[in-house]
């Protein structure tokens, strides 16, 4: 199966000059999806995880379904003021401006092992605030799993150290 006949490619949006990869159209194909999904769990079993952390929105699409497999746990990161109890925060660094993102504060258990995922792997910025946060609530990231990594974006650079699966590359 080549996942790519599976991706939109919005030219344009949401901003000139972003080529937007739409994953949408492959998650609006049951088998299609599941097959995704099952590579990313292979992964797992290898990894010996035992939570899934993912970033709002996508990174929820492509990890429940990995919790749900593997009877293990998901927990989400958060824009702030949308989780309802004590949480932590991470302020990071956009290209105009900051951005912020969090977790429960019990959302981990120390030592538990971490297999982070997301839609795609752009500028890295966003899974490198996740795993801030993972780690400070003293999780293990064993791996970190996207559908799609722009390469030419480097975004592996900024993720030095950590093992990364990605299905696409761009
Ligand atoms: P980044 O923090 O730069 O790695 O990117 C963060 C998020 O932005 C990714 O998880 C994607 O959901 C989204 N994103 C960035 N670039 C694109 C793109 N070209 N197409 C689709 N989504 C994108």
């Amino acid at each position: 199966m080549n996942f790519k006949d599976y991706i939109t490619i919005v030219p344009n949006w949401p901003k000139e000059g972003v080529q937007f990869k739409d994953i949408s159209s492959l998650m609006n194909d049951g088998k299609v999806y599941k097959a995704a999904t099952d590579k990313i769990v292979e992964y797992a079993k290898e990894k010996d995880v035992d939570l899934v952390v993912g970033p709002e929105a996508r990174g929820f699409i492509v990890g429940c379904p990995i919790s749900y497999a593997l009877e293990i746990g998901f927990a989400p990161v958060r824009k702030p003021g949308k989780l309802p109890r004590e949480v932590i925060s991470y302020n990071y660094d956009l290209e105009y401006g900051t951005n912020t993102l969090t977790m429960h504060k019990d959302a981990i258990k120390p030592g538990q092992r971490v297999l982070i995922t997301d839609d795609l792997l752009a500028t890295g910025g966003t899974i490198e605030a996740t795993i801030k946060l993972v780690e400070e609530l003293g999780g293990i990231v064993v791996g970190i799993a996207f559908l799609i990594e722009l390469s030419y974006l480097e975004g592996r650079k900024k993720l030095e150290g950590y093992d990364i699966f990605t299905l696409m590359t761009y």
